[in-house]
């Protein structure tokens, strides 16, 4: 199989160097931007297998090419910001970005996230019809009933929406704020903890579903939740 290249768009050339040795050490084609300017218009062409963008560049920002890229492609964007309240802002732009880094991060933790999002491609969540399948679990929004592995699932409303949400996002992560807005429509006010709960009871009720070991769901830490 051909080796995945991985674009990363950094400034800073030590952290970029760094960020190259680790990735070129587990397998990967690597290339690096410095600049935001044009970075965009190359991503599109050059059509990586992943990019890694970090957010202050000289330049173009990196939140204004991930919405230039998301207008012609769907490549998996990692997005590296320095601070980490930065990323719930992020996550409320909708920006489409795969996963968030908070500066300083491992390298070691680099290529992990580069792994998982690149495995992800091959269980994807398909969508038809307003309904969504994802590996054994399928949820149909028109008859408000979710099977796993053909049994039915017991799901509140809450969790229901919940689990759509995640679902017609596949892969990205979305904030417990964002969540909070799916789960109740009528824009009652409820605290982070009450999402946390109901998305325990929901991944609960999948991981009995389900016989695959893996969870469906993951926590980001800090962050929020996004299908595995
Ligand atoms: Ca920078």
């Amino acid at each position: 199989m051909d080796k995945h290249h991985i674009l990363i768009v950094e400034d800073e050339e030590k952290i970029a160097a760094l960020q190259r040795d680790y990735l070129l050490q587990a397998g990967f084609d690597v290339s690096e931007l410095h600049d935001g300017t044009g970075a965009a218009a190359h991503i599109v062409e050059a059509a990586p297998d992943l990019v890694i963008l970090d957010l202050m560049l000289p330049g173009e920002d990196g939140l204004t090419i991930c919405r230039r890229v998301r207008e012609t492609s769907n490549v998996p964007i990692i997005m590296v910001t320095a601070r980490v309240d930065e990323i719930d802002r992020l996550l409320g732009l909708e920006l489409g970005a795969d996963d968030y880094l908070c500066k300083p991060f491992s390298p070691r933790e680099l290529v992990l996230r580069v792994k998982a999002i690149l495995r992800r491609g091959s269980s994807e969540v398909q969508s038809e019809g307003g309904g969504h399948r994802y590996g054994a679990l399928v949820l149909d929004p028109e008859r408000h009933c979710c099977d796993c592995h053909g049994q039915r699932l017991d799901l509140t409303p809450v969790e229901f929406r919940l689990l759509q949400a995640l679902l017609e996002r596949p892969g990205r992560v979305l904030s417990r704020q964002q969540l909070m807005d799916v789960a109740y429509q009528d824009h009652r006010v409820v605290s982070d903890r009450t999402i946390d709960s109901h998305m325990r009871n929901l991944r609960q009720k999948l991981a009995e579903a389900s016989d695959d070991e893996r969870e469906l769901i993951r926590s980001v830490y800090g962050v929020g939740y996004a299908m595995a």
